[in-house]
């Protein structure tokens, strides 16, 4: 495992793509957007910035980092060489088909690829290439570069020995990888997802407002963030799809998503991305304000 293909260098990408730089192997960043490389080298630039302020590394070695990292706008060119191609396109299942039908025709027979999928049934991808037993689930969490966690998925032909290196590549990373099979949602998700649903419901019902159900999660559970700034976070929209996808996986309505997370993803209030969804972010993310609506809701349960 020497040269590695990231595809898609969106927020997950541009960070995959650092953390594999950064252990020194050579990864070729692909993504139909020149704007978008330009954009993800900018900022991975900045977070090694702040790493070699912070003293965490050299600037011998954020410069060591940057050389490693070459971008292409040609999937063919850009993965013809990889021994592991990630996959962190955009979630959307035509899309993430037709890069992995391109990828099996374009990569050596013995080219591993993952995706980094945070939904999308590894075994449905796999399905699309004549190397099922090659064919994983690599799911980094966001941030890449400072979150720990990869969920390695198991694709229903997902080969022991491809899982085994996953896991070994996963650990030269500084990762701590975890090996789960290919259900709906995974493990992450599967959990996360009714959580953040049900404090939705919560609010819903009126049972408490925003900064109450919030603050009864962090204090309460020592979670370093309420369900619903998290949500935000996320992005509603992508919360929304995945409880979709868990509804439909599982044919269980205990998934079905609540009625308030529909009407605010049609109204366009995604969350930071969109500048407003449980909390108004148009002053940053850093100063938190309730959203007016929500700040009407809490003061008429007060
Ligand atoms: P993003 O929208 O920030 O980036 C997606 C990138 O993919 C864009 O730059 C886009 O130009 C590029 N792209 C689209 N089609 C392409 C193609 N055919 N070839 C090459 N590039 C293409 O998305 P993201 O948030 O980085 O998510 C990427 C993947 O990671 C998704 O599968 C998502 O579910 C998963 N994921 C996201 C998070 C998160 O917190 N954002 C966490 C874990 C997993």
């Amino acid at each position: 495992m020497k040269n590695i293909t990231v595809i898609g260098s969106g927020t997950m990408g541009n960070g995959i793509a650092h953390a594999f730089a950064q252990c020194d192997y050579k990864v070729n960043l692909v993504d139909i957007s020149e704007a978008a490389l330009q954009k993800a080298l900018a900022t991975i630039t900045k977070n090694l910035d702040r790493q070699v302020q912070k003293g965490t590394i050299t600037e011998d070695a954020k410069n060591a980092t940057l050389k490693n990292i070459t971008t292409y706008t040609d999937i063919a060119t850009g993965a013809k060489n990889a021994d592991l191609v990630v996959e962190a396109a955009s979630e959307n299942i035509d899309i993430k088909l037709k890069i992995f039908k391109q990828l099996d025709e374009v990569c050596s027979p013995n080219t591993i690829l993952a995706s980094n999928t945070s939904s999308i049934s590894i075994t449905q991808i796999a399905a699309v290439t004549k190397r099922a037993d090659k064919v994983i689930g690599m799911h980094f969490m966001n941030p890449v570069p400072i979150m720990k966690l990869v969920e390695i998925i198991r694709g229903y032909s997902t080969s022991d020995e491809v899982t085994d290196l996953i896991m070994e590549t996963s650990k030269k990373l500084n990762k701590v990888p975890v090996e789960v099979n290919d259900f709906p949602g995974f493990v992450a998700n599967k959990i996360l997802m009714p959580m953040i649903n049900e404090a939705i419901i919560t609010l819903q019902e009126g049972v408490a407002g925003v900064e109450e159900i919030d603050t009864v999660m962090k204090l309460g559970m020592a979670h370093p963030m309420g369900p619903l700034q998290l949500a935000d976070f996320i992005g509603l929209d992508v919360c929304l799809n995945i409880l979709r996808v868990l509804q439909d996986g599982f044919g269980n309505q205990k998934y079905a998503p609540c009625p308030l997370l529909v009407n605010m993803v049609t109204a366009g209030h995604l969350g930071v991305k969109s500048g407003k969804g449980f909390y108004d972010y148009s002053g940053g993310t850093k100063d938190l304000v309730l959203a007016d609506r929500f700040k009407k809701k809490v003061a008429e349960l007060a």
